[in-house]
């Protein structure tokens, strides 16, 4: 994802608050739908972090994934195994990305689906690709070089992954899930268009993968692995779900995330939800580790974005509250 300059990020903000608040206020009652109600509530499992870590791990040794590449395309096919596996009905949708300076690769989104004919629907999203260039590595000779994303992009995937194994050995019959692992999020410029940013978000809010397709809301992970990280309310996330971003923030503070899930506002950033919330009737909100209000996590497109660098804690803390989310739904409980 990118950072907004500030100003560019203050008026991009005064726009979408100024645009889109009474948008969502209107467009979502139609939306809403209740899961049929249980015989008996269903227990949240327990989310295994030494599992997440190690889908990372194999990630992260598949080399970069960037769009293109033979390690991205080992990678997607790991991933389209592994969700299968976990008994998903599994979507591949390729298409054609474009890096900022104009040369064209091939990318696919994943799409994984768990109870394809249930409604509601809830979505989780990440996106499964590395960038392209270290461009903010502090070294210069590391600037072209791509980087290992074992945060940005693994960690997102690698709790998605324990997830998926989760909802297999503890199902969830009244509830459709699909989780969606977008390409090419990271492959734009910094300084020019958003939308060479998020071409697979873009590329699915155009094509969804099934006609009419309709989600009650959608959680995307973004940077969830860093070491003691501090997921504020992220702006774009509060301009368009700010009473879901409370409810998740809420409850992942009475789990005893409240260290990680703090009370504060930052600016609105880029992201895959962006271009969900914009271009569709779906409120996403992001989870994202935002060290200071203005800046991502120090490893942030640099070399650093290594194995060394992820905190079980974090995939803890994330998976966990994604589960009680999920569960507590179905429940009712939500
Ligand atoms: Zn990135």
């Amino acid at each position: 994802m990118r950072q907004y300059a500030f100003g560019r990020r203050l008026i991009f903000s005064l726009v979408l608050a100024t645009s889109t608040l009474f948008y969502f206020g209107c467009k979502n009652e139609a939306n809403i739908t209740t899961p049929a109600a249980l015989p008996v509530k269903l227990k949240v499992p327990v989310f295994d972090k030494d599992s997440a870590f190690a889908y990372i791990q194999t990630q992260v040794d598949f080399g970069p994934r960037v769009p293109g590449t033979e390690a991205h395309k080992r990678c997607g096919d790991w991933m389209v195994g592994r969700l299968k596996a976990c008994g998903a009905r599994v979507i591949e949708q390729p298409f054609t990305g474009k890096t900022f300076s104009g040369i064209s690769f091939q990318a696919r989104n994943i799409i994984a689906s768990f109870n394809e004919k249930v409604r509601p629907r809830i979505i989780l999203a990440a996106h499964w690709d590395t960038r392209f260039i270290a461009d903010q590595d502090p070294e210069m000779k590391n600037k072209n070089t791509p980087l290992p994303g074992a945060d940005d992009g693994g960690s997102g995937v690698g709790v998605l992954l324990e997830i998926a194994r989760q909802l297999q050995a503890n199902p969830i019959p009244n509830l459709g899930i699909d989780l969606l692992f977008f390409d090419a999020e990271d492959q734009g410029g910094e300084g020019s268009d958003p939308e060479s940013w998020c071409q697979g978000a873009q590329h699915w809010a155009l094509h969804k993968h099934t006609a009419g397709y309709q989600a009650k809301y959608g959680i995307l992970l973004d940077m969830v692995g860093g070491k003691s990280p501090r997921f504020t309310k992220e702006g774009t996330s509060v301009q368009y779900a700010s009473a879901f971003v409370d409810k998740v923030w809420t409850l992942a503070q009475r789990m005893g995330y409240g260290n990680y899930f703090v009370n504060e506002v930052s600016p609105a950033i880029i992201d895959d939800h962006y271009f969900i919330n914009r271009m569709t009737n779906i409120p996403m909100i992001d989870i994202i580790n935002r060290p200071t209000n203005n800046e991502f996590v120090a490893h942030w497109h640099t070399l650093e974005d290594k194995i060394e660098n992820i905190d079980r804690e974090a995939l803890k803390a994330t998976g966990q509250v994604v589960l009680a989310v999920i569960y507590r739904e179905a429940n009712g409980d939500l």
